[in-house]
This record gives structure tokens, sequence and C-alpha cells, in this order.
């Protein structure tokens, strides 16, 4: 075996899956096809499950500085913005911070835990055998490991070669997208829709403003990807009415709506995470955090398994519990982009009665912000009977080298014995649970003698670390 485990794909998803696999020991592969990081960022908003979780390993803080905090954040271009300020989390706000930025901070740690980065190898196919795969590039290459993992985006050839089932709908408009300066931008959160389409002009780092939106008269289906600064500035007249003196285009571009979801995030040795497993319309700018959410989920589960410390049942988790939310955001895309190209006289109409009650009900802006933050994302336990915090998200926890930890707020002399023993820290907290290494509660208890009920929970977990 070349290495227990190859990731196809050094985006963000793949980067953070490696630093997961690297911290409990695992030998790691990244294999990608661009010979260096693009100069586009595709998504800028990290939200705040997305922070917390990147906080327990201490990955947060150069995000929180270099990124803004923005305090509200657009639901479909409703007039109206969702507000995030009341999140019942140490971070109530959306994050701006480039992609590109937060793929090359994840890069170097990955580096500096061990992983193995390949740039230049575009996988072309993988196989399956007994106890392992193979994986083909084009370059003649082949590798074997144990597992493989494709987080190498929507167009996956790790999915496609595995012959998993990608599910959903078709295109059925294009948006655009100018990453340009401009002479007289509009003031920061602008948005529009109306008659003409839908626009919103979000500034970037470096004095550069992001122009995105839908355009009902550029939807000719001829196969371009990218729009021209001319068509741009005629889509800026129409819809804003007005062009911002736009010039110089870092990139120009066009994307669809597709919105597909795998059939299932695990077949044998081959797992997906990230755009790999889902592809849905950028609205709500949740497709990494979705992904970097896969990948904190994966990575500690299929450490386990590779190292005999777990069941494979523990892996099957990975797809019963990603999956469901992969749908979830695939259907809010969808619901948003019904908004964003709700151009006409009712949709015009919709949109006005939404952003009306948006602002009239504050636990409507608040559902929507726990749903865009994914602060609102839990586990439910098959078991009935399990504690009903069973599941549930811990917004802060220090869990840098991604092993649970025993809370609780006194001590528990034998429990702690029994944690030591199988890898668990033990620490204060404000009840008494074990916190899963990706931050939701895998058991807790409000029994009389939480020590012996703890010590019981330990030996039951099915996993060491
Ligand atoms: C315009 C736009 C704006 C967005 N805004 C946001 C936002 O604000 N917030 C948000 O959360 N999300 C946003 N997204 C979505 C986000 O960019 C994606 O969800 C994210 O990039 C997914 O990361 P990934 O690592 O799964 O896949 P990718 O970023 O696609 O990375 C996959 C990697 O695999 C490599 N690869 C592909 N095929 C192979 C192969 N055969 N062999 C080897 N390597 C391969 C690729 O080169 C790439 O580096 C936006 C997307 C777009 C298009």
């Amino acid at each position: 075996m070349d290495h227990e485990v190859i990731v196809v794909g050094g985006g963000p998803v793949g980067l953070f899956l490696a630093c997961e696999l690297r911290l409990a020991g695992v030998s790691v592969a990244v294999l990608e096809q661009r010979a260096e990081r693009g100069p586009h960022t595709k998504a800028m908003a990290v939200h705040a499950r997305t922070v917390e979780q990147l906080a327990m390993r201490g990955l947060a803080e150069p995000l929180l500085t270099a990124g803004v905090r923005l305090p509200s954040w657009h639901f479909g271009f409703l007039g109206t913005k969702v507000d995030f300020t009341g999140l019942d989390s140490p971070y109530p706000f959306v994050l701006s911070h480039p992609q590109n930025r937060t793929e090359a901070l994840l890069e170097e740690h990955a580096t500096e835990l061990g992983a193995t980065v390949t740039r230049g190898e575009q996988v072309t196919a993988v196989s399956q055998e007994n106890d392992g795969v193979r994986v083909e590039s084009a370059t003649g290459t082949t590798r074997e490991a144990k597992w493989v993992v494709g987080a190498d985006g929507a167009g996956s050839a790790v999915r496609t070669s595995a012959g998993v089932a990608f599910p959903g709908i078709e295109p059925s408009f294009y948006s655009y997208l100018g990453d340009v300066l401009a002479d007289s931008p509009p003031p920061p959160g602008f948005h529009v829709v109306n008659e003409h389409g839908a626009m919103m002009v979000a500034p970037m780092p470096g004095g550069v403003y992001r122009i995105a939106g839908y355009d009902p008269a550029h939807q000719e289906h001829d196969g371009r990807r990218e729009i021209t600064l001319d068509e741009l500035r005629g889509i800026c007249e129409r819809i804003a009415g007005r062009d911002f003196g736009i010039h110089d285009p870092l990139w120009l571009s066009r994307f669809d709506n597709t919105t597909r979801v795998a059939e299932s995030y695990r077949q044998g040795r081959v797992l997906l995470a990230g755009d790999a497993a889902h592809m849905h319309f950028p609205a709500g700018g949740v497709g990494l955090n979705l992904g970097l959410q896969d990948a904190i989920n994966l990575g500690w589960k299929l450490a386990a398994v590779i190292q005999g410390r777990a069941g494979e049942e523990l892996l099957d988790s990975y797809d019963t519990e990603r999956r469901p939310w992969g749908d979830d955001v695939a259907r809010h895309t969808m619901a948003q982009t019904a908004l964003i190209t709700a151009t006409g006289p009712e949709g015009l109409a919709l949109r006005e009665l939404l952003s009306g009650l948006l602002a009239d009900f504050p636990a409507v802006s608040d559902r929507l912000a726990r749903r865009l933050a994914a602060i609102d994302v839990s586990y439910p336990p098959a078991d009935p009977g399990a504690h009903p915090l069973t599941g549930t998200r811990v917004a802060e926890a220090d869990l840098p080298d991604a092993r649970p930890v025993l809370l609780s707020p006194r001590p528990l002399p034998h429990a702690s014995i029994t944690a030591t023993r199988l890898g668990i820290r033990v620490a204060s907290g404000p009840a008494t649970m074990i916190v899963r290494p990706d931050g939701y509660v895998w058991w807790a208890t409000d029994d009389d003698d939480p020590d012996a009920a703890a010590g019981e929970a330990l030996e039951n977990l099915g996993v060491t670390f």
C-alpha cells in the first residue's frame, strides 16, 4: 500500500479531511489535478458552525483575523436581510473570507501534519479490490491505498468511476458573475430584484467587487461559461440602472442551478465528501461550509476504522448523518433560486410578501439564520431512550487532536480512569456528557450517579482513541 487513504482533490474539503486524518496518524496522500491554486475565489461566506468547528481544532483564528464579520446576509436576495446577530454561537455573524485563502491555510496545515499533497495529478479511475483500492492517474501512475475519498468537486471522477448515482435537477437558468474593479460602486450590502433581473454587489478584499445574479435576457445556452466585461456592463445598466464604472475584471463567469446529491456517500472503500457528494446553486453561501462539515464528520470515523479501533458501522453513520443535510441544503438552495428568478409580477409580489414576513417576525429570520449557519445541524440517535442532548451540537469545545472529551461539573474518579484507558480526555464542563471529535454530544446523563453511568457509557462506545 502506498498510503492508507488517498484523497482525490486538493480543494478545501480534501485538504481539511487530510488534516483530520493526520491528527489520528493515518497516512494520507492528496492528489490534486491543478499544478497550482487558481487565482479566483469561489466562496466568500464562512458560517458560524464552520467557524465553531475550526475553532475546536485551533484553526479559526487566521480566518477571524483576516475575514470581515457581516451581521446580516440575504436569503434569495429578499429585500429584508436575515439577521445573524441573535445566533446562540460565539460567532453570531457571517464571516467573509476568500476560499483560496482558506485553502492555502488548510494546505499548509495538512502538510505540517504530514500529509503528502501532490499537484498536477489528475485521477482518471478508481477500482476496489478485496482489501484496498487502486487509483489511476492521467500520468499513467497507479497507486494503491486502503481507502479512497473523492473530494474532487461536482464533476467527481471518483464518484463516476465508482458508479455512484448523482440524481437531481438539470439546470434551468444561468447566473452571471464578475469579480471587477469599480469606480462608483454601490454601498455594501447592495442587492436588487426587479422585472429586469436580480443582482448583488459584494465588496471583496483588494478593492474588488463581486457582481452576481440572474439576468433573464442572458440565458442563451451556447455552452459558454464566461461573459464579457461589456455584457456585464449591460447587465448592470439594465438591472441596477448604472454600470458602477466597472473595469479590469479578475474573473468573469457563468454558473447554473444544477442540483444533485449522491445516492450514497459510501460505496465499499470509496467515500465522497464536499461538492463530489452534493452540488447546488451557491445561494446562501453554504456549499463550502457543508463540505467542511462532511470532512470533520468523516475524518475521525475513517481513522478509527482504518486503525481497527471501531467497526465499519461507525463509517456507515457518515452517510446516514451527513446525506440528509446535503439533501436539506439542496432543497434550501432550490427555494432560494425560485426567489432569485422570480422577476415576473407574481414572483415580485411573493418576494415582497416574504420580505415583509421576514421584517415583522424575528423568529422567521432566526430560523433562516440558524439553517444558513448550520447551527441547527444535529444527529438524532436511533435509540428513542437516549438522553435528549444526544446528537446535539456543542458550540465550544477544546478538541485540538480530534479525540472526544468527557465533560462533567464534578469529578468522576472511576469514569476518568476508563476514559484515560480509552484515550478520551476528561475536563470540567456544564453537564456530564461525552463530546464527539466533531463537536456533537455522543452521550449525556442526568443520573444520580454520573460516575457509574459515564463509566458504563464509555465501555459501550465501541471506539477507542
Ligand atoms: C460563484 C460561487 C460562489 C460560492 N460561494 C460560496 C460561499 O460563499 N460559501 C460557501 O460555503 N460555498 C460557496 N460556493 C461553493 C463552494 O465554492 C464549493 O462548495 C467548494 O469549493 C467545495 O469544495 P470541494 O473541496 O468539495 O470542491 P472543489 O472546491 O471543487 O475542489 C475540488 C478539487 O478537486 C480537484 N479535482 C477535480 N477533479 C480531479 C481529479 N480527477 N483528479 C485530481 N483532482 C481533481 C479540483 O482541481 C479541485 O481543486 C460558491 C461556489 C461558486 C461557484
